[in-house]
């Protein structure tokens, strides 16, 4: 087996820190998702320049936002910190959700969140859509999602009812049609919803920020921005060598930590450290084995091996760390390779290898998973942000990116179709990251070996 501290033959001496790892910080080279030869990269901004509007942050709610907005001719200026998709859009675990988490904590928007509902509803196909669209080389496909449980569970029967009702194509599968899609006997009982899939997010997202760039929006890469104030009615952002004038600036920076300006907005989130893996791409007789519909799978109740197979025939995995561990590939190597023995018997014998083990950060709304939605801050006069999109960013992240959009060049912020609330800062954020990897997962991963769940 290769040892994770090989994967980057010949940079050794880079390999990061644990407080990188930790910090979901670690340099985007190591995901599994960039291409082994690196795009050219963004050149940084080195003028005084004037926009309509500027972006900070070239994730999936960035990108997506500056290229809707180039798409409707408003002239928007893309400043990344880093390169587009080097935040947690570049180190996701690929998987496609086309559905929400619990319409319940949606009950406080007027009409019960009817609007964003439909409108989440109308566009769950958005990302295939755009990848179409814009001719997108990202490893993008509508190959399905399968949740599988051991048992029979209540709640996703009821989940299949309600999504059924809103027009998908979401069944509750059995062990045969289980077996039939997973290739393993091992869950007894599940939902396939065929409406979701898999894509590469860095690719993705660079793929984006390059169409967003052809349509004449400008996109400047090594360009944290340092500062944000105003100045004759308008915004000035500052970076190391250069500024960007604007009367409405939008921060799409994740969980914006770190981030001086607008400090307000570093308090508003549950942050929670992830990590990821891919192994080498595997021989066709093996991949025979595991999962021949190529579905992306999560497993229910606890998702402690979700699963896609990318194009390359890798399979690509996500978990949580524990606390002090982050840097700890082969541990998390280990535990997937015995869920993949345990699930696919027949798979004994065949050699499975890491290539890439990395880690990132989401940025929650709500200390509840189901219920944490992105929020949509009014921060000052002109200045809004797009943040919070915890788990859920491939889809929610072109989604609420193109519906700024949409709502910016009318100027109705009105009809935002999830509130717009002023910056307010959670309580005792921290404890969501300790309730989850201290107590959670660990408890998850006992219940999961000992056949419990
Ligand atoms: C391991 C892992 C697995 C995940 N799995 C999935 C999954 O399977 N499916 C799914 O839908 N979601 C998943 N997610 C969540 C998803 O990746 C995020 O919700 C999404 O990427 C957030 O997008 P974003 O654009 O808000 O943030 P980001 O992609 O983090 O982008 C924010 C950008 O802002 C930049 N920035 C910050 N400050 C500044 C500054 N001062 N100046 C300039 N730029 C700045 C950062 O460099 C960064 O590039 C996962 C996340 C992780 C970490």
């Amino acid at each position: 087996m290769t040892n994770p501290k090989q994967q980057m033959a010949g940079q050794v001496a880079l390999y990061p820190s644990a407080q990188a790892y930790e910090a979901g910080v670690v340099p985007i080279r190591f995901s599994g998702w960039p291409r082994p030869a690196p795009q050219a990269p963004y050149a940084a901004l080195d003028a005084d320049i004037e926009a309509d509007v500027v972006v900070v942050g070239a994730g999936l709610a960035g990108t997506s936002l500056c290229l809707h907005l180039a798409e409707r001719g408003v002239q928007a200026v893309l400043l990344e910190a880093d390169q587009p998709g080097s935040g947690a859009s570049g180190r996701n675990a690929g998987h496609v959700q086309p559905y929400l988490g619990s319409l319940d904590a949606l009950r406080d928007l007027p009409n019960q969140g009817h609007a964003f509902i439909d409108y989440f509803v109308a566009n769950r196909d958005l990302v295939f859509d755009l990848s179409t669209r814009l001719g997108l080389d990202a490893d993008v496909a509508r190959c399905g999602l399968v949740e599988a449980a051991n048992r029979e569970h209540g709640a996703l029967a009821h989940k299949a009812r309600v999504w059924q009702g809103l027009g998908y194509a979401v069944e509750v599968v059995g062990k045969e049609q289980l077996q039939q899609l997973l290739g393993t006997a091992a869950y007894g009982y599940g939902l396939h919803w065929r409406e979701g899939g898999r894509l590469n997010p860095y690719l993705f997202t660079q793929g984006l920020a390059a169409r967003a760039a052809a349509l004449g929006a400008r996109v400047y890469g090594n360009s944290c921005v340092l500062a944000c104030a105003a100045e004759g009615g308008q915004w000035r952002l500052r970076t190391a060598t250069g500024s960007v004038r604007a009367a409405r600036v939008v921060l799409c920076t994740n969980g914006h930590a770190g981030n001086p300006f607008f400090p307000e907005l570093a308090r508003t989130q549950f942050p929670l450290l992830a990590c990821g893996l891919a192994t080498r791409p595997l021989p066709a007789a093996a991949l025979a084995l595991i999962n021949p519909a190529r579905v992306a799978l999560m497993q229910y109740p606890a998702g402690l091996y979700p699963l896609v197979i990318d194009g390359r025939g890798r399979l690509i995995t996500a978990t949580i760390p524990g606390h002090g561990q982050a840097q700890d590939a082969q541990r998390y190597f280990d535990y997937f390779l015995r869920y993949l023995r345990r699930t696919f018997p027949a798979l004994a014998g065949v050699p499975i290898e890491l290539e890439s083990y990395w880690t990132g950060m989401t940025a929650n709304s709500s200390s509840v998973y189901d219920a944490a939605y992105p929020q949509f801050y009014q921060v000052d006069k002109g200045v809004l942000a797009l943040l919070n999109l915890g788990s859920w960013g491939n889809l929610m992240g072109p989604l609420l990116g193109r519906h700024l959009a949409e709502v910016l060049v009318t100027g109705r912020l009105d009809r935002l179709l999830l509130p717009l609330r002023e910056p307010r800062a959670v309580r005792c954020s921290g404890l969501f990251e300790t309730k989850i990897r201290r107590v959670l997962i660990p408890a998850a991963r006992l219940a999961d070996r000992l056949g419990l769940v």
